[in-house]
């Protein structure tokens, strides 16, 4: 073959493919002394003039690297003797720039075997070679990083596990195993489910039974395992599956953790809880804490039940909490909460509360608040605990105690009372016996008569009182006698009023007067009750009222009730004395030296009581005073 059978091949579609392909198709002479034929892809994979090679063959080899120029060379030197060549070698273009090249070249023979040319086929393999560069660096960097795999997985306290699912094997578990299992890591790579073989009985059928899952999808299980040594451990199994392309699990890895430190910790903190909402229970002391940032409020179940709400139920929010606080009680709330939440202040407030069932109950509090680091108030926590029992026994013990405290009051004016008011009748009784015994002789016969008349009276005085406190005491026993009978009540006033003008020696204006319609037919009343009743009444009017003063007496008659008003112009009573008047020994603070016992207005509430009827005052001091009894009526036509 001659450059001119050559010209003819490229001629042909054959010859057009080599002109056109990305491969440089080269033909020279045996020695190489002539470029016969280079395709036109040499100058865009060599950055050189295919003119270069056919004016100069062996420039060929100028582009190539110094590193693989004389391996080349010599695979040439082969070529010359009829050795193929296939190189792989670098150029450098006139723009620096490196391309992988691979040149296979041949000797072609004519029959006889004589080489008349060389061809060859020369490729750019730069992308190639660095795919092939970027594969190797990355298996360094795989070994590298499995190198670092195993540090990590060899120094840290859970089990990393690889196992092939393929092959049932265990590929890789660090020595964390055989801390936790207490089993070697040898056994698992024998028998690659050994490790379920620890799995406590309990716990058995469920894992095996989610086995299959997580191998295929990950997943997570927690269990428990015994050891050799009898202990159990709480484990946390973690299995990641890897996928191939196809989608097939190649490789499963897992991370296992003992937590046993953290179950414990938990059932401790679930027992300690569980005491808390017991001991809150049995205490009635409920919980609270309000989160400042979300405002939401949280309640123990406790203070639900102490507010009245069902503990199944959703919690009440802060409004609703308010919302049930007595109005007169949400300004004390409000003003401790919002002092909490500003200074970061605790506070103990008292409010009610209406449940909502309606029922009011009376609950104490106490907030704290809670800040994080900057200082800034994050939560408000306190503590609920109703006290309506104890509150309603403080207020009977306080009352008892008031009770108590007027008893014993009564008794010392009683004693005070016994003292002096029987002891000046005793005093003149005794003094005018010393006078008749020792000096009757001396005395004449009209004031012999008189000292008679004094220790009558004195013994009259001492009489009356002495009746006053067993009317008080029968009555206070509930024995005081209740008999009604017809009564002339418009003539029992008029001899009452006579009675005590007289007595009064006419130093008042003491005056009667009836109206309304009066009744024919006789009154039902008791009339030792109601003759002591106003007898007493006048006779305070009389003694606390300035000598020359007016009183009036008015008996109005009602269709069902009768009404007497006595109404002096005295000393009045003061505002704070008016509701212990009807107390047993009780006198208001401006009697001065006026004589009394205390005991007239406390008998005279029996008497009204006993007749179902009902005494009120009026009184301004230094004006005087008005006292109204109303009876009920109940004439005889009606008994
Ligand atoms: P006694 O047992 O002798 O009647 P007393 O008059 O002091 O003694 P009460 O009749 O029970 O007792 O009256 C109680 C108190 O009420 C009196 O001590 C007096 O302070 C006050 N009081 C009653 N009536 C009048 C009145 N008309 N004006 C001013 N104070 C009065
Ligand atoms: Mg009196």
């Amino acid at each position: 073959m001659d450059l001119n059978d050559l010209q003819l091949v490229l001629k042909t579609p054959l010859g057009q493919v080599f002109q056109r392909i990305n491969q440089v198709f080269w033909v020279c002479s045996a020695d190489m002394s002539e470029t016969l034929y280079i395709s036109p892809s040499y100058e865009q994979i060599w950055g050189r003039s295919t003119q270069s090679l056919y004016e100069c063959p062996e420039s060929f080899t100028d582009p190539i690297c110094s590193e693989d120029r004389e391996r080349v060379t010599a695979a040439v030197e082969g070529l010359l003797v009829g050795v193929e060549m296939d190189q792989e070698y670098r150029i450098i273009r006139p723009d620096s720039s490196i391309r992988w090249i691979h040149d296979r070249a041949f000797p072609l023979r004519d029959e006889t075997g004589h080489v008349y040319c060389l061809a060859g086929i020369a490729e750019d393999i730069t992308a190639r070679k660095q795919a092939q560069e970027a594969l190797k660096e990355s298996e360094q960097a795989f070994s590298e990083s499995e190198k670092r795999f195993r540090q990590i997985a060899e120094n840290i306290d859970e089990v990393v596990w690889m196992f092939d699912p393929r092959a049932n094997q265990i590929l890789y578990i660090n020595p964390v195993y055989e801390q936790i299992w207490g089993r070697t890591c040898q056994s698992l790579y024998e028998r690659p489910l050994a490790w379920m073989e620890a799995i406590h009985p309990e716990d058995q059928g469920r894992v095996m039974g989610a086995l299959e899952k997580r191998t295929t999808s990950g997943g997570e299980d927690i269990y428990r395992i015994v050891r050799p040594d009898g202990e159990i451990r709480w484990i946390r199994d973690r299995a990641f599956p890897v996928w191939d392309e196809t989608g097939q699990v190649y490789q499963v890895i897992g991370v296992v953790e003992d937590i046993t430190e953290r179950k414990i910790a938990e059932e401790k903190l679930r027992k300690s809880e569980a005491n808390l909402l017991s001991a809150q229970r049995i205490a009635h002391v409920g919980s609270w804490e309000f989160d400042v940032r979300s405002q939401q409020l949280t309640w123990s179940e406790e203070k639900l039940r102490i507010f009245g709400f069902d503990p199944t139920q959703p919690e009440p929010t802060y409004t609703q909490l308010v919302e049930m606080i007595h109005p007169d009680d949400r300004p004390i709330f409000n003003q401790a909460v919002s002092r909490a939440l500003a200074e970061g202040t605790s506070y103990e407030i008292v409010f009610r509360i209406k449940r909502p069932s309606g029922q009011i109950r009376h609950i104490e509090t106490r907030g704290e608040a809670i800040f994080n680091s900057a200082g800034q108030v994050v939560q408000l926590f306190g503590t609920v605990v109703d006290i309506t029992e104890r509150k309603q026994a403080l207020e009977e013990t306080l009352k008892a105690l008031q009770r108590e405290r007027e008893l014993s009051e009564a008794k010392s004016r009683f004693i005070a009372m016994t003292s002096h008011d029987l002891r000046t009748p005793l005093t003149t009784i005794q003094s005018s016996v010393d006078l008749l015994k020792h000096h009757h002789l001396k005395l004449s016969e009209e004031k012999q008569q008189t000292h008679l008349v004094r220790i009558s009276s004195a013994v009259g005085q001492m009489t009356s009182m002495v009746q006053d406190v067993l009317l008080l005491s029968e009555g206070e026993a509930g024995q005081l006698q209740f008999t009604p009978a017809p009564v002339d009540l418009g003539q029992m006033c008029r001899s009452l009023v006579a009675d005590l003008q007289v007595a009064d020696k006419n130093q008042h204006s003491l005056t009667f007067a009836v109206s309304g319609e009066c009744e024919t037919s006789p009154l039902l009343l008791d009339s030792k009750l109601v003759r002591y009743t106003l007898t007493n009444i006048l006779s305070n009017a009389l003694k606390y009222s300035p000598t020359g003063s007016a009183i009036h007496f008015d008996l109005t008659w009602h269709q069902d009730q009768v009404v007497f008003k006595i109404q002096d112009q005295g000393i009045g009573i003061p505002s704070e004395d008016v509701p212990r008047l009807f107390e047993s020994f009780y006198r208001a603070s401006n009697v001065g030296t006026t004589p009394g016992t205390g005991l007239g207005l406390a008998i005279i509430k029996q008497c009204v009581d006993l007749h179902g009827g009902n005494i009120a005052v009026d009184s301004v001091v230094g004006k005087g005073t008005t006292f109204t009894v109303t009876l009920p009526l109940s004439n005889s036509s009606q008994v």
